[in-house]
């Protein structure tokens, strides 16, 4: 099965990302209809669905290779900015996992007289704080 579908998509162009952009298109709209009953959005849906197959199963791959390099270049900004939002919430939830494990091991204490965030290693008892900023020195118990 495996070997004969090799056979049959060898030559053709296969999905690319324009391919891959138009199936997702086709759900969304396919969702859309579901939704809002609308009959001319099924058709954009069925169409959108048909140009990816279609791009799948094309033989000639230098016009398709072409159509997805343009694609891709006026999408560039679009793609970068989604990829931006990935490696943003990324950073946040490394931020947050590492915020938890500096808590487990530091406490946080505020300088009492220029508020300056100050660290200090838990569990050691009473001990003297010097604020790093106004040399301002306090006891406190961690
Ligand atoms: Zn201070």
């Amino acid at each position: 099965m495996k070997e004969k579908l090799a056979r049959f998509m060898a030559g053709r162009n296969g999905v690319d990302t324009l391919g891959k952009t138009s199936l997702w298109i086709s759900m969304i709209l396919l969702v859309v209809t579901l939704f809002t009953h609308q009959g001319w959005v099924y058709i954009l849906a069925l169409a959108a669905l048909i140009y990816s197959y279609f791009r799948m199963m094309s033989r000639n791959t230098s016009k398709r290779y072409l159509e997805n390099q343009h694609f891709l270049q006026k999408t560039y900004k679009i793609r970068s900015w989604f990829a931006g939002l990935g490696n943003k919430a990324k950073y946040q939830k490394s931020k947050a996992v590492y915020d938890r494990e500096q808590r487990k091991i530091y406490k946080i204490f505020y300088c009492p007289s220029c508020k300056q965030k100050i660290r200090a290693p838990k569990g050691k008892g009473k001990i003297c704080i010097t604020c790093p900023k106004c040399k301002m020195e306090f006891v406190k118990r961690t």
